[in-house]
């Protein structure tokens, strides 16, 4: 896809770094690891959509452009 990265930051953690926290799902939507929880059924990752650059500031994604690429399981 053709994703307009606003910073040389973001592109490079994104696409650049083998960095696991920031990353994006099959949908395209972009994704940051803030956190990883332990369950019965092994450890869990804590995923939020990115909603703002947290290096610029600027709006990447909506919560409507989420909920339209998110597809509805079940
Ligand atoms: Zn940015």
């Amino acid at each position: 896809m053709d994703r307009k990265f606003c910073c040389s930051t973001l592109q490079e953690v994104t696409t650049e770094l083998p960095s696991p926290s920031f990353f994006e799902t099959d949908d395209g939507v972009l994704m940051v690891t803030v956190g990883t929880v332990e369950t019965e059924d092994g450890l869990g990752y804590f995923d939020q959509a990115v909603m703002f650059c947290p290096f610029c500031g600027t709006e990447l994604q909506t919560d409507e452009i989420i909920a339209g690429k998110v597809k509805q399981n079940g």
